[in-house]
């Protein structure tokens, strides 16, 4: 069957990753080998700065701490506004833009390309990826296509090799801007980074949470006055934020630090239950650094992988077509 152009293109990036095993079979096991022994020669290199160091050197990005730092700092008041609404709100929050937005959107969908759909569809899961609070699509998806290619070795923008803290989120705040993030975003996300509405919906992350932030008031404020929109906002945005960011960011700690080993990958990705519950079947790891494009990151009955659910809803209802069910090229056809 011949490979579509888009796909193709894809593939050719994750080529270039020396862990993407999608096509691995017994063939490519020397290709590994060299891999390996080229892994072994850059850890052995004590001369070569990591990319810690590398970002340690470029200096802090200031925005981005401030945005972490609000966040964290508005969910403190968490304790003083509850309310079942809004807890309820958030809860559906978390799904919608954790499980959605990043899970399906970002990372399977915009990322691996582990099915298709509409263009505006691609559209509005980048919006709802934007609402999680972790940036714009092109720069989540150029970040995450670099781990996947760079995986636990030099060059790996969060691996755990570099701290625990920095892989979960001390590393954020060093990411690369100006004139090197657009040399970032062209090289891992040239697919992204040529859509200009695309571009456009990244542009609208700062107003479309100040957006959302204005209807949970307003929501709040016509359901019961003052305390509730309060409540809302508290825990509609900011603690379903935090949330949001911190389970995200468990895949790339712990994830790579704890858990069992399904597959033989030259990373250190893990199987970890508690995170695939927390982030709905992300913590499936080292099942999808070993298979990348695959759309269900579950691979035994019983890893649980509920945003693979979703996408099976959305081939069941014709929003989604060619969802990558197979493991190996060689498998499609069977
Ligand atoms: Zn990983
Ligand atoms: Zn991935």
């Amino acid at each position: 069957m011949a490979i579509a152009p888009d796909e193709q293109e894809l593939l050719e990036l994750e080529a270039a990753s020396a862990t993407a095993l999608l096509d691995r079979d017994d063939t490519e096991a020397a290709d590994e080998s060299l891999w390996q022994q080229d892994r072994a020669t850059a850890m052995s290199d004590a001369q070569q700065l990591s990319e810690r160091q590398k970002r340690f050197a470029a200096g802090p990005n200031y925005p981005v701490v401030f945005w972490l730092v609000l966040l964290h700092a508005g969910a403190l008041a968490a304790p003083f506004f509850f309310s079942w609404e809004a807890f309820a709100v958030c809860i559906a929050l978390y799904w919608l833009t954790g499980s959605v937005g990043v899970c399906l959107g970002f990372h399977r969908l915009l990322t691996h390309g582990a099915f298709k759909v509409h263009q505006p569809m691609r559209w509005l899961l980048a919006f709802i990826g934007g609402l999680s609070g972790e940036g714009s699509a092109l720069e989540w998806v150029s970040n995450h296509r670099k781990h996947h290619a760079h995986s636990d070795h030099d060059g790996d923008p969060h691996s755990p090799h570099d701290g625990g803290l920095w892989s979960h989120m001390w590393w954020l705040g060093w990411t690369i801007c100006g004139k090197e993030y657009e040399t970032h975003v062209n090289r891992w996300a040239p697919d992204l980074a040529k859509d200009r509405v695309m571009r456009w919906i990244g542009y609208m992350f700062l107003p479309s949470h100040i957006a959302s932030g204005l209807v949970l008031l307003a929501v709040g404020q016509l359901m019961g006055g003052p305390y509730m929109a309060a409540s809302m906002l508290v825990w509609g945005l900011f603690v379903r934020l935090i949330i949001v960011l911190h389970v995200t960011w468990f895949v790339n700690s712990w994830s790579h630090m704890w858990g069992y080993r399904t597959y033989e990958t030259a990373d250190d990705s893990r199987n970890n239950w508690l995170v695939a519950i927390l982030a709905f079947g992300e913590g499936w790891h080292n099942n999808h650094h070993a298979y990348p494009r695959m759309a269900a990151q579950g691979h035994k009955w019983w890893e649980l992988d509920m945003t693979y659910s979703v996408i099976r809803l959305m081939k069941w209802t014709g929003l989604a077509w060619d969802v990558v069910d197979y493991k190996k090229i060689g498998d499609r056809n069977k």
